[in-house]
């Protein structure tokens, strides 16, 4: 019997999906050369007489823990942290950390005792859900930093009125998200942060976190929601409005307006007892005109980030909408741009959950490949390129990228090249 070290199993998941192979079985075919099993053992440092099967790959990810790997994504972040490379993308000195939840799988069946449930129309549907704290920028690079599963405690031997009980207080994003950012600080004690967040979090808890972490928030203000706050916040631009400045472009007239300090209590806008110490909070907003098209756009937010004629476009648009990213550029890649994010490559044990992180490893490694000069610098050193052409540039697209890997690493030999001299770059404009 052949045995694998770990390492060597989750490269061959890694190339998975960085070589954009869309299941398991082309996987097997297209892995069968013998560069591809010596550039395997190269890349993990092992000498491989053999190329595991994906039933071993999926045998070690039901089994293994999958804290594992988010110690390598947290490993990732941090030594890009320290090396300060991600430093151009601070936004007022801090990161910008988006948190939104995902589904990545969905069965007609119960799947395991720890899936959600909906039930639509008589018909209940069983999921997976994750909750993704990412780093975004507005160039667009993202980077994960910390992930939190969103599932059920197991209803075993439980009684079926409790089990009932249980449907009905399912986990659910927000249960999930006060666990992800408590470890987010356990694990990044002193990381500045800018939580982007959507409506659902714009309540006390979440917002006296953020001021007990000495963390900055943009929080968007939905219609609907805190209105209290919302009429103090009506009451407050009525009373100043100097508070307000405009942009005009060839087609769209933009409108900021900003609060003064509100030193809000939130008992005034929840049923629930909450703590009466008031919060210092600002909600700021823009609203687009767009003189073509004769429509109106309007994003408001929710912020400890101290508003003023000089910084409010910056804040709104380099920092509050920059949310958008986890959807766009991180949801969006990982299930339209070859990583599947829904296809199942496994069920059993942990594979959903590990699969799952492993697509963010892959993720992370193509971000710093096409938003760094790290290719460049390697595969064409004699090429001069504008400074701010990425690695991505050499290839055309993250597609062609991905069918260039995979048939380099069927066929070509890996040239150990030393890099400890080389410095790279990420571009941040
Ligand atoms: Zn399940």
């Amino acid at each position: 019997m052949t045995t694998y070290p770990p390492e060597v199993l989750l490269w061959q998941a890694l190339f998975m999906f960085q070589t954009h192979i869309e299941s398991r079985r082309q996987f097997e075919r297209d892995k069968a050369t013998d560069a591809f099993r010596a550039n395997l053992g190269i890349i993990s440092g092992n000498r491989l007489e053999h190329i595991a099967h994906i039933d071993t790959v999926n045998y070690f990810m039901a089994h293994l823990n999958p804290e594992e790997l988010q110690k390598v994504i947290r490993k990732n972040i941090r030594d890009l942290i320290r090396s300060k490379v991600l430093d151009d993308f601070r936004f007022d000195g801090n990161f910008l950390v988006a948190v939104d939840g995902v589904c990545f799988a969905t069965f007609k069946h119960p799947h395991c005792e720890y899936c959600l449930r909906r039930t639509t129309d008589g018909v209940t549907t069983y999921f997976h859900y994750a909750l993704v704290a990412m780093l975004v920028s507005p160039t667009g690079l993202v980077l994960p930093i910390e992930i939190e599963f969103i599932e059920n405690t197991p209803d075993k031997g439980k009684t079926l009125s409790e089990k009932d009980d249980e449907f009905k207080k399912q986990d659910c994003e927000l249960k999930a998200f006060y666990r992800l950012v408590g470890r987010l600080k356990e694990k990044f004690p002193r990381l500045p942060i800018t939580l982007l967040l959507d409506g659902l979090y714009a309540n006390r808890n979440v917002i006296g976190i953020c001021d007990k972490n000495n963390w900055n928030y943009f929080i968007s203000l939905q219609k609907d929601s805190l209105p209290a706050f919302q009429k103090a916040v009506a009451s407050d631009l009525k009373k100043h409005p100097e508070n307000t400045w405009q942009h005009r472009t060839e087609d769209c007239c933009r409108t900021f307006r900003w609060t003064t300090v509100l030193h809000h209590d939130f008992q005034k806008d929840s049923q629930k007892k909450c703590s009466p110490q008031p919060l210092l909070m600002f909600a700021i907003e823009e609203t687009e005109d767009f003189f073509k098209t004769k429509t109106k756009r309007k994003f408001a937010y929710i912020t400890n980030h101290r508003p003023s004629r000089e910084n409010i476009m910056e804040l709104i648009h380099e920092g509050a909408r920059q949310r958008w990213k986890i959807e766009n550029e991180t949801f969006n890649t990982l299930k339209n741009h070859g990583m599947e994010l829904q296809h199942s490559y496994g069920n059993k044990g942990y594979c959903l959950q590990n699969y799952f992180l492993v697509r963010f490893i892959a993720l992370s490694i193509e971000q710093f490949l096409t938003f760094s000069n790290g290719m460049i610098k390697i595969l064409s050193p004699n090429t001069i390129l504008p400074s701010r052409e990425k690695g991505i540039s050499l290839f055309g697209s993250l597609k062609q990228m991905a069918k260039r890997l995979l048939e380099s690493l069927r066929n070509d030999i890996i040239e150990i090249i030393d890099l400890s001299n080389m410095r790279f770059s990420i571009f941040s404009g």
